[in-house]
C-alpha cells in the first residue's frame, strides 16, 4: 500500500460545512446574498416584534460602502432585544437559536443571521455590528462579532455598553458584504412589498443605495395572535426524537412520560399505546431499550384513536389583516380573504389562509399573480415547484367568471410549526396532499366570493346599459307628455330624469351616463 492510498479523516464543524455549502442557505452569489441578508434580518426583526405583541417599526438601510461591490445592510427593530450574554453566539455560532422549541416562527434553522455574518466575513472581511437592549434593561449593549470557522465559536472583536436614557428597546444589526445591487434590486423590492402585504400592521422604511426611500405605512392596528409553544404530537415524532425525549424527561414512569411530554395524550390514551406496545406503564422512560422504543413508535403509528393535533397554538394572520394588506399595497377594486380551520399532516397541525384581489391598480396578466407565504414569510424563488402554484394552475378560473388576461392576484399563506419546505433556503413548499387540499379549498372559497362580486357587477352593468338605452328617449317622451298634459317645463323634467338616472349609476359605481354611453360606443 502506498502512502497516498491512506485517507485522512476528520469532522467538519457546522461553520465549515456552511462555509463550503453556502448556496444551501441561499447565499450562492453576491446578488442572492444581498437579498438573503436583507431577508434574514427582516425576519428576525419581525419575529422579535409581532410574535411578542409589539407593533413592528422596522428600518432597513442598504448602503454602498466605498468600492462598487461592497455594501452594508442595517436592520433596526423595536423588538424584545437580545440579552447581552446571548449576542455573541446568536450571531457568531451556527445552529444557535432561541427558536429550537415547538413554536411557529419565521426562523427555524438557527442559521439565517449567521449565514449573513459568515458571508460578510468571507467577502468584506468585517464583523457584524449589533446594538441591542431588552425591554427591562437599563443599558444598551453593542458588539462586534465574527465567526471562528474552524471551531464554530464566536469571537468578540469589540463590546461595550452605555446607559439607556430613553425607553428604546430592540435591536440593530449591521452586516458588511459583497453584493450586487443591480441584480438583486427587483427581488429586494418585491420582498418588501410582499412583506408589507402580509404585515400591514408594521411600519417598514427602506432606504436603498441610490438614496430612494420607500415607506410602507401601517394600515391596520390589529396584530395577529402570537404563536404559543406546544408539546409535540405523538404522530409527529420519530424513533430518534422519542429516544431523546425519553432520556431527557423528568417523568418517572412511561405512562407519565407520554401524558406529560405530548399533546393529545391523556391517561387512557397513554395506557392504550403502552399496552399495544406490550410494555409496562410503570417502567422508567430512561430505561427504554432500542427495540422497546421501536415498539412504542409502531404502537403510536397504528393507533387511530389519538386525537389529532390542535392548531390553536398557531399564529395565522386572519382575513381582516390579509384584506387590509392586499388593499393597501395592490389597491384593487375587490378583495376577499379566508382563514381555514386547522388541519393536520404527519402529526403536525397547519392552517392555510387565502386572499384574492381583483381589478383596480392590478395589471392584467395571463395567469393569476401568486403571492406565497409560509409562517408570514414571503417566498419568492422556485415558484414553479411550489404546491400553491400547482393548485392555482389547475383551477379553471372561467368557472369564477375570470377570463385571462385578467387583473387577478391570489395570496396563499401556510402556517405551521413544521412547514414542509423543500430546502433550508425556505423558498418553496412541497406538495404534501393534505396541505394541497387545504390550499385548494381556501382558494376556491375566495374565488367564489370573487365570482359573486363579478356577477353582481355584470348585472349592474347590464342595468346601466338598459338605463342608457332608455335615457335616449327622454326628450321625445317629454315632448309627447307636453302634448297631453299641456304646460310642462321641458328642461326641468328632462334634467330631473337625467339626474335620477345618474344617481342610480353612481350608486352602481358607474360615473355618469356619458361614461356608459362612451363605453357602449
Ligand atoms: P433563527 O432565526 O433561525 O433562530 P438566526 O441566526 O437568524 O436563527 O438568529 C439567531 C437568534 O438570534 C434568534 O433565535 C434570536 O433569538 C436572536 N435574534 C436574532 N436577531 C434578533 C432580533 N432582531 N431581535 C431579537 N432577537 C434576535
Ligand atoms: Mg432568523
Amino acid at each position: 500500500m502506498t502512502e497516498a492510498a491512506v485517507e485522512r479523516f476528520r469532522a467538519l464543524t457546522p461553520s465549515e460545512f456552511f462555509y463550503r455549502n453556502k448556496e444551501l442557505a441561499g447565499f450562492s452569489n453576491p446578488a442572492r446574498a444581498l437579498y438573503q441578508t436583507v431577508r434574514e434580518l427582516i425576519e428576525n426583526a419581525l419575529d422579535a416584534t409581532d410574535s411578542h405583541m409589539i407593533r413592528p417599526v422596522i428600518k432597513v438601510v442598504v448602503r454602498r460602502e466605498g468600492e462598487d461591490r461592497f455594501f452594508s445592510v442595517t436592520v433596526e427593530d423595536n423588538g424584545i432585544g437580545i440579552p447581552p450574554a446571548h449576542v455573541p453566539q446568536a450571531f457568531g455560532q451556527l445552529l444557535y437559536s432561541s427558536k429550537y422549541v415547538l413554536r411557529q416562527t419565521r426562523g427555524m434553522f438557527g442559521l439565517g443571521a449567521k449565514m449573513a455574518v459568515l458571508y460578510g466575513q468571507m467577502t468584506a472581511g468585517k464583523p457584524v455590528e449589533v446594538v441591542t437592549s431588552t425591554i427591562l434593561s437599563k443599558r444598551i449593549h453593542h458588539f462586534k462579532v465574527s465567526i471562528n470557522i474552524k471551531s464554530n465559536t464566536p469571537s468578540i472583536v469589540k463590546k461595550g455598553s452605555y446607559s439607556k436614557l430613553s425607553e428604546w428597546h430592540g435591536t440593530s444589526v449591521r452586516i458588511y458584504l459583497e453584493g450586487d445591487w443591480m441584480r438583486s434590486k427587483s427581488k429586494i423590492y418585491e420582498y418588501l412589498k410582499r412583506t408589507a402585504i402580509i404585515a400591514p400592521y408594521a411600519d417598514i422604511i427602506f432606504e436603498d443605495p441610490e438614496g430612494n426611500v420607500l415607506y410602507f405605512e401601517r394600515s391596520i392596528s390589529k396584530l395577529p395572535i402570537p404563536p404559543r409553544e406546544v408539546k409535540p404530537h405523538p404522530k409527529g415524532v420519530d424513533l430518534e426524537m422519542l429516544k431523546m425525549m425519553a432520556s431527557a424527561t423528568k417523568a418517572k414512569t412511561l405512562k407519565d412520560f407520554l401524558v406529560k411530554e405530548f399533546q393529545s395524550v391523556g391517561e387512557v390514551t397513554a395506557l392504550r399505546i403502552i399496552s399495544r406496545a406490550g410494555l409496562d406503564p410503570r417502567k422508567s422512560p430512561k430505561s427504554l431499550r432500542g427495540h422497546e422504543v421501536e415498539r412504542l413508535v409502531r404502537a403510536i403509528k397504528e393507533d387511530d384513536k389519538i386525537k389529532p393535533p390542535k392548531g390553536d397554538h398557531l399564529s395565522f394572520v386572519g382575513p381582516e389583516i390579509i384584506e387590509a394588506g392586499l388593499k393597501a399595497v395592490l389597491k384593487p377594486e375587490f378583495v376577499a380573504a379566508v382563514t381555514r380551520k386547522p388541519s393536520v399532516y404527519g402529526g403536525h397541525a397547519f392552517i392555510v389562509e387565502a386572499g384574492i384581489a381583483y381589478g383596480g391598480e392590478i395589471q392584467p396578466s395571463d395567469k393569476p399573480v401568486l403571492y406565497r407565504y409560509a409562517n408570514k414569510i414571503p417566498l419568492l424563488y422556485d415558484e414553479g415547484s411550489d404546491v400553491s402554484r400547482k393548485v392555482i394552475d389547475t383551477i379553471d378560473w372561467g368557472v369564477y367568471g375570470v377570463s385571462f388576461p385578467a387583473p387577478l392576484a391570489v395570496l396563499v399563506h401556510i402556517c405551521s410549526t413544521k412547514v414542509p419546505y423543500k430546502g433550508v433556503g425556505k423558498e418553496s413548499v412541497a406538495d404534501v396532499p393534505e396541505v394541497q387540499k387545504e390550499i385548494e379549498l381556501a382558494v376556491r372559497e375566495v374565488a367564489r366570493r370573487l365570482r359573486r362580486y363579478l356577477m353582481k357587477k355584470r348585472r349592474e352593468r347590464e342595468e346601466a346599459e338598459r338605463a342608457v338605452a332608455i335615457v335616449k328617449y327622454i326628450p321625445e317622451l317629454v315632448r309627447s307628455l307636453k302634448k297631453i298634459v299641456g304646460d310642462v317645463k321641458e328642461d326641468m323634467l328632462e334634467k330631473e330624469l337625467l339626474k335620477m338616472v345618474n344617481m342610480k349609476l353612481r350608486a352602481m359605481r358607474i360615473n355618469s351616463v356619458d361614461e356608459v354611453v362612451v363605453a357602449l360606443e
